[in-house]
């Protein structure tokens, strides 16, 4: 996009591990950008997840399809190859980082459902990710949306560092997706019909040996 880093845009970023990106996440980008009155809202599919680097990730290439395939019809949505391209394990502050530096002048908001915020202390260099960024938590069916462990660390921050917001439930994971696919059960309509055709064509969550051609 040619106005990068014009003054005063607001963008959110949304990162994950869209293995594969499914309607929860596009509908809390959505709420999200509705609400914030958001500009732009960044897809950054994740390199290797450190906190996945135990299980089993599809090809950061074929998570990154998907992730296009799935935004590409929404104007205000685009895809960064940022963290795919960076070849070493993700972290959110890199991701960050690298997001100001390519707007300097925009302000920035990352998005998360409730579990990934949870997590947000275990987080590399949490204190700079909110000099970095506004972080928006939304709702996911499951979890509670709590921040009371967060409470003495967030007692020095700006009351806008962090906001919860409640968007329309859906219970939906990528693990339930891949579980799906790897039993051959569908998949349609929890992820958008382009997605249900690239999982299709390139065998993604079919257990190894089980692989028809
Ligand atoms: P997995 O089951 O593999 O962990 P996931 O469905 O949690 O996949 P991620 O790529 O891990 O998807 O999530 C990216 C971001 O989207 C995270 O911040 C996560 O909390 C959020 N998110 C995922 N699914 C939902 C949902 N159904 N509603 C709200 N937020 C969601
Ligand atoms: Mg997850």
């Amino acid at each position: 996009m040619q106005e990068t880093g014009r003054r005063g845009r607001k963008l959110g970023v949304m990162g994950g591990t869209f293995d594969p990106i499914h309607h929860g996440h596009l509908v809390a980008a959505s709420e999200v950008a509705n609400r914030f009155e958001l500009d732009e809202v960044i897809f950054v599919p994740t390199g290797q997840p450190w906190q996945k680097s135990d299980k089993q990730v599809s090809p950061a290439e074929d998570r990154y399809l998907m992730t296009v395939i799935a935004t590409a019809s929404n104007p205000s949505f685009s895809v960064s190859r940022a963290d795919i391209d960076r070849e070493k394990v993700t972290y959110t502050v890199d991701t960050l980082r690298e997001m100001r530096s390519k707007h300097p002048d925009a302000e920035l908001y990352f998005i998360t459902g409730a579990d990934a915020l949870a997590n947000i202390l275990t987080w590399q260099d949490w204190a700079e990710l909110f000099e970095l960024a506004r972080f928006v938590g939304v709702s996911r069916p499951g979890y509670e949306l709590n921040t009371d462990h967060l409470e003495e660390h967030l007692r020095d921050l700006p009351a806008d560092a962090v906001t919860m917001v409640e968007i329309p439930a859906l219970a939906i994971s990528s693990s339930e997706c891949r579980r799906r696919a790897a039993e051959n059960r569908p998949v349609w309509y929890l992820v958008p019909d382009g997605v249900v055709q690239y999982i299709s064509k390139r065998h993604l969550y079919v257990p190894a040996g089980a692989e028809g051609s």
